[in-house]
């Protein structure tokens, strides 16, 4: 099997062996790795990637979710170019008016938002919004969910993604580390919790109350698990109750399960929201916003009025937040033409629509075929889950068949498919009708050969 994928993919095996030699496993993300090796790629177009052997792939993976336009769409291209040839600069390392303009737009479209500040990644956002958690509060602990991804930082790499045989009870999850390196003191203060199960997390939380600065959580997980309406309403009664802060992580899902991300489809507002991805239209990009009084404790002016002196009492007590290319402007001009285009007409509803289109045809080949298939999903991401059970959270998920799925996925990438194994899937608003025919055929000749 490694071998076909090689033959085929001469050129990307040279230059992984290349970068095996200057880079530790020859990628610059661990998840970027795949077996016998990833695929490099050196061009994009629309909703196709280019590898070095000159091969085409339709594009699922759109780097993560991010391109939700596609690649090198002109909009975006053309906003970057203007804004650096008419302010002549990539950065001011300034404040400047773009700033101010996503922040208003921000506001407008996430029910949560009232105060923005950006970062460099989705990590940094979560990790500042845990950080303001904890300032407000005074508490030290956080609440995480079993299986909820936050980005790579001490922690967050609690129980993203660990054996079942370590994870004890589902009513009393167990914190694992998730990586070498965690120090004991994150392992110890990261409760971890149940996703779409209320009584449990009700009593979990309870139980933490005094210690917990606040509940994170992927309100679709992974974005592909929905949480269920009823649990994400009581998760935010409780919080409220108990005096824990309440954190979105809608890096993945902002702007790609509606315009105002999930806080808008489940009419739920958090107290912060970590945004990423599809805000910075293909750059690095985060932002964290949410309630005024919890934003404005990194105010360095203190909150005052805007003409008054300020700062002299200040200090320790603020809450620190920097960043070298914080709201970097070439960064949030393809942002903003990314989010204008979405807003405009028929757009995100159009590109809902054809992923349950992609979606249904997807489970119709499969049902064909005889595999126990099911599309998880919301909005413009889904996943293929090959079970028919259930599907709720991290412990529902292991029943699937993952070996199947790698199997489908390799032929898949064979193809001319690109998702990285076991990888959902992103749509963009470029992806063609020829691309979902195609897609769902390609899908039918995997399942077919696989079963040769
Ligand atoms: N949170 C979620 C839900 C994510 O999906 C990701 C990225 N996959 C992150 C945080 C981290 O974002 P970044 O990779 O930009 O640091």
């Amino acid at each position: 099997e490694a071998s076909v994928v090689s033959v085929a993919n001469r050129k990307s095996r040279e230059l992984y062996e290349r970068a095996c030699e200057v880079m530790p496993g020859g990628v610059t993300a661990n998840i970027k790795y795949f077996e016998p090796h990833p695929i490099m790629m050196e061009k994009g177009k629309g909703s196709k990637l280019y590898d070095v052997d000159g091969k085409e792939y339709i594009d699922f993976l759109l780097s993560y979710g991010a391109l939700i336009h596609g690649h090198g769409y002109e909009p975006v291209m053309q906003a970057v170019y203007n804004q650096m040839t008419n302010q002549g600069t990539t950065i001011f390392g300034t404040p400047h008016f773009l700033e101010i303009k996503m922040a208003e737009k921000l506001i407008d479209l996430y029910p949560g938002i009232e105060m923005v500040r950006y970062t460099n990644s989705g990590l940094e956002a979560t990790i500042l919004a845990v950080r303001a958690g904890m300032a407000y509060t005074g508490k030290e602990k956080i609440a995480k969910f079993e299986g909820h991804y936050h980005g790579g930082s001490n922690q967050f790499l609690v129980s993203v993604n660990p054996d079942l045989d370590k994870i004890g009870s589902q009513n009393e999850p167990r914190s694992i580390p998730e990586s070498t390196g965690i120090p004991d003191y994150f392992v110890e203060n990261t409760v971890i919790l149940p996703f779409n199960d209320l009584a449990a997390t009700d009593q979990i939380l309870r139980k933490h109350a005094k210690e917990l600065s606040a509940v994170i959580l992927e309100p679709v997980q992974g974005g592909f698990i929905p949480a269920d309406e009823e649990f994400i309403k009581g998760l935010r009664k409780i919080t409220e109750e108990l005096d824990i802060l309440l954190i979105f992580d809608e890096v993945k899902t902002g702007f790609r399960t509606s315009l105002g991300g999930c806080q808008e489809v489940y009419g739920v507002k958090p107290d912060l929201t970590a945004l990423g991805k599809v805000l910075g239209g293909g750059f690095p990009v985060g932002a964290v916003g949410g309630r005024k009084d919890v934003m404005m404790i990194s105010a360095p002016n203190g909150g005052r009025d805007i003409l008054s002196a300020g700062n002299k009492d200040k200090g320790k007590d603020v809450l620190f937040h920097s960043g070298t290319y914080n709201g970097h402007p070439t960064v949030l001009a393809a942002g903003l033409a990314t989010i204008e285009a979405l807003e405009n007409g028929q757009t995100i509803d159009q590109l809902f629509e054809r992923t349950r289109f992609l979606r249904n045809q997807l489970e119709a080949v499969y049902k064909r075929q005889g595999i126990d298939m099911q599309t998880i999903g919301m909005g413009s991401i889904f996943n293929l889950v090959l079970t028919n059970e259930d599907v709720k959270n991290y412990r529902d998920l292991q029943k699937a068949n993952m070996t199947l799925r790698k199997m489908i996925d390799k032929e898949l990438l064979q193809k001319g498919i690109y998702t990285k194994p076991l990888n959902r899937y992103s749509m963009s608003t470029v992806h063609t009708d020829e691309d979902i025919a195609k897609t769902v055929e390609l899908h039918e000749d995997a399942l077919k050969n696989l079963r040769r």
